[in-house]
């Protein structure tokens, strides 16, 4: 009797097993990774252009982490440096660009689209999962709806001081941690009120991650910056 129980059991717990399988598979994510797709798409809806931020935002600064191997895979993983986003993500980080630059501050971008495959490979390469997405539900960044950032000194460049380093996996990095030196609490909250004030929300525990409102309207994509 019991080894027929356990016989049941194991045959319910492999087919529970290739169910989650199934639902989670990648493969039915719709990924838009042909630029003959993403072009229809523009045709449909022009707003889903990715644009690159600069030429939008001529004064914002780049600091593209991952183009160089200061990020948390020591890796270049961006064959380019370079920033893009949604239109109408851009749009709004240009109002809070303006709104800053009377406070005589700027935003700095880590960074901004990121291709599903790198998604993928950052899967792969983290030790901590729940600092990076899942490939099987895809980053905001893939939508180019998410933006990594922080804020500068709009005269020296300078950055200002923050709770921690871009890319930390500290617990410092929550954007609700408050045991911190005050000029960093001061200067993360600064920045979460400009950007949720203009319709982003910050990532709880990422205090430089900003996603777009509206991130599900757009598509997963795997577009390589030099196509775009
Ligand atoms: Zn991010």
């Amino acid at each position: 009797m019991i080894r027929r129980l356990l016989v049941i059991f194991l045959f319910l717990f492999i087919c529970a097993l290739s169910l989650s399988g199934q639902t989670a598979n990648p493969g039915e994510l719709r990924i838009v990774d042909s630029y003959a797709d993403y072009f229809s798409g523009i045709k449909a809806d022009s707003s889903t252009r990715l644009v690159e931020i600069i030429k939008y935002i001529p004064d914002i600064k780049l600091d593209i982490r991952y183009a160089t191997r200061n990020n948390f895979t020591g890796q270049a993983v961006y064959t380019e440096a370079r920033a893009f986003a949604r239109l109408p993500v851009v749009i709004t980080l240009a109002a809070v660009q303006q709104e800053l630059k009377e406070k005589g501050l700027g935003l700095k971008i880590y960074d901004a689209y990121r291709p599903y495959s790198v998604t993928v490979k950052f899967f792969e390469i983290a030790t901590d999962k729940s600092f990076v997405a899942s490939p099987k539900t895809g980053s905001r960044h893939n939508r180019g709806c998410a933006i990594d950032m922080t804020l500068i000194k709009l005269k020296t460049g300078k950055e200002l001081k923050m709770p921690t380093p871009y890319d930390s996996f500290a617990p410092e990095a929550s954007a609700k941690f408050n045991d911190l030196p005050k000029r960093a609490r001061v200067n993360r909250n600064t920045l979460i009120q400009v950007m949720e004030a203009h319709g982003f929300k910050v990532l709880n525990n990422e205090w430089w991650h900003f996603d777009f409102n509206g991130w599900k309207d757009f598509d997963l994509m795997n577009i390589p910056f030099n196509k775009l």
